[in-house]
């Protein structure tokens, strides 16, 4: 048994292949005993019935899985129905965002930003769902300044979020800033660090950049001297990651929350370290 508060957030598999891996990595981190485990969504709904479809057959284990929920591009009406099969399928805890428009997509939708997701989930089901949103603890990338980025996080919590999900990050000091700050401006939900493995330089390069988030020079300049071997990148990214947990969970994070990418290997090697 895990003492500290885990979770796990998966994609929706695309092909028969993706979906007997997913149930496979899935299988080997039920026994690391997950709070819930989260799928996301593609924005302007491109993974709606896989996202839906993973949530239920996870749902069908035992396991409480929290379909994502983007508004971007999308009418209020065809969100009311997403929200709809959700509550008709039993499914009461839900990741709302606002997404990102696909490229080539030029119509924002109804609801311009999370914070307004979150409102319109709360007007239209009460308290039926336990809603999360996103925080970043190093800003949005199209953020206007920190300070206003804070204070649409402080939003859409007051909107009626419950709890939050952090980008990832590999930085505590960002972390622990960013959770003051937000409690000054009144935020008092549980704000959970989304942690990524490391297990391939390029990949993690390529996803930093678009995300925002920085990984280390130091770190990076390791990473790309391993070249090819990729169990010395695993190595590394191992010790560095399981030291950043360590750090955020004795410093009072309130749980971890893995990005997955549908592998089981390094999620569970980090949980198994920290137990
Ligand atoms: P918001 O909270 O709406 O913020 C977006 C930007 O708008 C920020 O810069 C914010 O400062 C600004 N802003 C907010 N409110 C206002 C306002 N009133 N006026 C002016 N500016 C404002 N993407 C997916 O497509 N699918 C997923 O499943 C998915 N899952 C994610 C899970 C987590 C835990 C995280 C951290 C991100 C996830 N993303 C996902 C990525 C996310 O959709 C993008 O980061 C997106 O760009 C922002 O979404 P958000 O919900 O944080 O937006």
């Amino acid at each position: 048994m895990n003492p500290i508060e885990i979770s796990f957030e998966f994609f929706p598999p695309k092909t028969p292949d993706g979906v007997e891996k997913l149930r496979a990595t899935r299988a080997q981190l039920a026994l690391l005993k997950p709070k819930f485990v989260s799928v996301t969504f593609g924005a302007g709904g491109s993974t709606q019935q896989g996202t839906l479809d993973t949530v239920l057959d996870m749902a069908k284990d035992g396991i409480e899985a929290a379909p994502h929920l983007s508004c971007i591009g999308s009418s209020k009406e065809s969100l009311r129905a997403i929200l709809e099969r959700y509550r008709s399928n039993g499914i009461r805890h839900i990741v709302a965002l606002r997404g990102d428009l696909p490229s080539g997509m030029g119509e924002v939708g109804e609801l311009r930003y999370a914070s307004e997701l979150v409102a319109f989930i709360r007007a239209e089901y009460g308290d039926w769902f336990h809603i999360e949103v996103a925080a970043y603890p190093e800003y949005h990338p199209q953020a206007r300044s920190p300070k206003h980025d804070l204070e649409n996080f402080a939003r859409k919590v007051k909107a009626g979020a419950n709890a939050a999900i952090t980008q990832y990050f590999y930085n505590a000091d960002a972390y622990f800033r960013f959770v003051d700050d937000a409690r000054k401006l009144g935020v008092d939900v549980p704000i959970v660090p989304g942690i990524m493995p490391i297990t391939n330089y390029s990949q993690l390069m390529r996803f930093s950049e678009m995300c925002g988030a920085e990984v280390p020079r130091w770190v990076a300049k390791r990473l790309e001297s391993f070249g090819d071997d990729r169990e010395a990148i695993r190595a590394f990214g191992l010790d560095v990651v399981t030291q950043l947990c360590e750090r955020l969970v004795k410093e009072g994070a309130p749980g971890l929350h893995f990005y997955t990418l549908n592998a089981a290997t390094a999620t569970k090697a980090i949980c198994e370290r920290l137990a």
